[in-house]
């Protein structure tokens, strides 16, 4: 590509060579041959026959003799004999006016002679415009150099990777057992797509990964196209956002052309966030690149019918901010969580990866797992590999348990910044906590059903979570449902004050979010006995601003604030007395399930279920407190 340059460039320089050459030739100036003081004594001295008077030069013939006397003879050489014996010359014209007087005067033959310069002044303009453009293609030229060149602008960069070049199947994946099932159907569609066209199913379109970086979507992706053994095309999202506006459109058009020539086979785009941000609600009405290629997507995958046996396979870790329209039924619909591992899951991915590894007999992966609440896959393969390195240097025969431990404390201190490792009463903390909520859930009429309970912490926010899913879409709500909301919301909380006797900042999330509950409650949905069925806050139209320049109006009085506020607050204090008596009611059930969170990291719906089961059999009421 360099090389291309350069020559390019040389190319260039010769052209301009030849341009000076050709306007050289052309507008030759004639050599002086005389000086113009001397030419005028000839012409008073009788020596002059005939003179041609140009624009710049004056030129004609002499007599032999006159020059022969009136010159020195190095001058007279200089100028050039003719056939009948006169010698040609040529001078610079000075500005004289009497000249045509003297030469009509001493008898000599004149003419003036008018030169032709249009040549000139074309090439004057046209050497610029031809510099300018050359000079602009190569700068071009450098610009797309990344891109493949001018001519592949809109060609998408797609790399096919066929059948078993991936060379990842689901035995590389481990640890990410859940996500691994999910993926497993999709190579069902895709190896015998009949079997559930058979019964008029549809297969999914899209599929999106979504988890923390690190976790092996990409991974995953690739172990779906090597067990599927069909033609992978894989781009990252970042890729299909180019400087030129159309160009991104152009490549997604392309990536789905290609893909459908190819079918059955998988299109993977990484990094989907990169390209699938919330289109922005551009005041101007402008449309930038990345909203253009983000409509191509969606018309693309709109566009074409899984019959032809294409699956898109999508993975981000920010999918708060992708665009609705790409979540709807019928886009990236299907979305496979890839979490971060569990304590099981972190010893099976050291596992995976210390395969190649020679390994001391001392080496304890349940122990190593225990000590890295929080790795991700990529960490622990990091792990391994430096043990390994770690080893090496030190000349050992086999990678021993001390490598692994100084390898986890060097790569701890490099994620310390990033998340954040908890101590033993942090960790007792969050498990209470998160068992709190989860408890709370399973105590109260109308919460949603827990899906999982986890302490492996996320991020700086999150040190835990306790994951619940609705049964069904609600667009209603009734206020023994939203109080039941409430009593979740400040379960983590009351779980902490009943056993540690002490309040912790990790609640402060749940407290804002009550609140707000709470306030919603009384000031919106009139649902507060004393203050009746009031509205107090308006619905807003989403197009004006709300916190931007404009700020709330408060429709209400003072008075009425206060109201408000003790009437928040007493809901709240009843939710909070409701949620303590109803965990000190079940503290032994608490103390069961912080227990097992500190053993094994998380609790899931079906263990959830188990240990209520169990405490039920023991006689300890039958979970739900009794109807008020
Ligand atoms: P992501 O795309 O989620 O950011 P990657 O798939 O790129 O993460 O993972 C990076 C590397 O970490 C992988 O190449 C693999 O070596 C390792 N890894 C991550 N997750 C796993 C896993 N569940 N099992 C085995 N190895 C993993
Ligand atoms: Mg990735
Ligand atoms: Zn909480």
């Amino acid at each position: 590509m360099e090389k291309h340059h350069q020559f390019s460039l040389w190319y260039f320089v010769l052209a301009l060579a030849a341009l000076f050459a050709a306007h050289a030739l052309v507008s030759a100036p004639q050599i002086e041959t005389l000086d113009y003081s001397d030419f005028k004594k000839l012409v008073k001295e009788h020596g002059v026959v005939e003179v041609e008077i140009g624009t710049a030069i004056l030129s004609g013939k002499v007599r032999s003799q006159a020059l022969a006397t009136l010159l020195p003879a190095e001058k007279a050489a200089r100028l050039e004999r003719d056939k009948d014996g006169l010698r040609r010359f040529a001078t610079v014209r000075v500005d004289d006016p009497n000249l045509a007087a003297e030469l009509e005067a001493a008898g000599v033959r004149f003419a003036g002679r008018y030169e032709n310069t249009w040549l000139k002044s074309v090439l004057g303009w046209v050497v610029p415009i031809i510099l300018f453009l050359l000079i602009w293609s190569f700068l071009l030229k450098r610009i797309t150099a990344g891109a493949g060149g001018l001519m592949s602008i809109g060609r998408s960069k797609a790399k096919v990777y066929v059948e078993k070049s991936t060379g990842v199947t689901f035995k590389d994946v481990a640890g990410i057992e859940e996500a691994k099932a999910e993926l497993e159907e999709v190579v069902l569609f895709l190896r015998s797509p009949e079997r559930f066209r058979r019964l008029g199913g549809k297969i999914p379109k899209g599929v999106l990964l979504v988890g923390p970086p690190g976790t092996g979507k990409t991974l995953l992706a690739k172990a779906v196209a090597g067990e599927a053994s069909v033609p992978f095309f894989s781009l990252s999202g970042s890729e299909f956002v180019e400087m030129f506006v159309g160009v991104g459109a152009a490549r997604v058009r392309d990536l789905f052309q290609q893909a459908q020539t190819k079918a059955p086979c998988i299109i993977f785009i990484d990094e989907l966030d990169a390209l699938g941000k919330v289109r922005a609600l551009n005041p101007m009405g402008g449309h930038d690149e990345r909203d253009q290629t983000l409509n191509q997507l969606l018309v693309e995958m709109d566009g074409f019918s899984t019959e032809a046996g294409v699956i898109i396979l999508a993975a981000t870790n920010r999918p708060e901010i992708l665009d609705p329209a790409l979540l709807r039924p019928g886009r990236f619909d299907r979305h496979v969580l890839v979490d971060r591992p569990d304590l099981l899951g972190r010893q099976q991915i050291l596992e995976v990866h210390a395969q190649p590894i020679t390994l001391g007999p001392d080496v304890d992966f349940r122990a190593l797992a225990g000590i890295t609440p929080g790795f991700v896959g990529a960490d622990l393969a990091n792990v391994v590999n430096e043990a390994a390195l770690l080893a090496a240097r030190k000349e050992k025969p086999a990678v021993a348990m001390a490598d692994f431990e100084e390898a986890i404390e060097r790569i701890v201190a490099g994620l310390e910044k990033k998340s954040r490792r908890l101590n033993e009463q942090e960790k007792r903390t969050v498990a209470y906590h998160e068992s709190g909520h989860a408890l709370a859930a399973s105590a109260v009429r109308h919460a949603d059903p827990v899906q999982k309970v986890s302490i492996i912490p996320r991020g700086i926010a999150a040190l835990g979570y306790t994951l619940q899913r609705p049964t069904e879409d609600r667009f209603l709500m009734s206020k023994s449902e939203l109080l039941d909301k409430l009593a979740v919301l400040l379960g983590g909380r009351c779980a902490e004050e009943i056993v540690f006797n002490e309040i912790s900042t990790g609640a402060q999330n749940d407290l804002q979010r009550a609140t707000d509950l709470a306030r919603s409650m009384v000031a919106e949905y009139g649902m507060s006995e004393h203050l009746g069925i009031v509205t107090y806050e308006r619905q807003r139209s989403p197009f004006l601003p709300v916190d931007g320049w404009g700020t709330t109006r408060q429709e209400y009085s003072e008075e009425t604030a206060r109201a408000i506020d003790a009437e928040v607050r007493e809901l709240l204090d009843t939710a909070h007395l409701r949620v303590l008596d109803l965990l000190r009611k079940r503290r032994e059930l608490l103390d069961t399930m912080a227990e097992h969170l500190l053993q094994y990291e998380d609790i899931s719906g079906a263990e959830l279920q188990a240990i209520l089961k169990k405490s039920r059999a023991l006689g300890e009421g039958d979970g739900h407190e009794p109807a008020a």
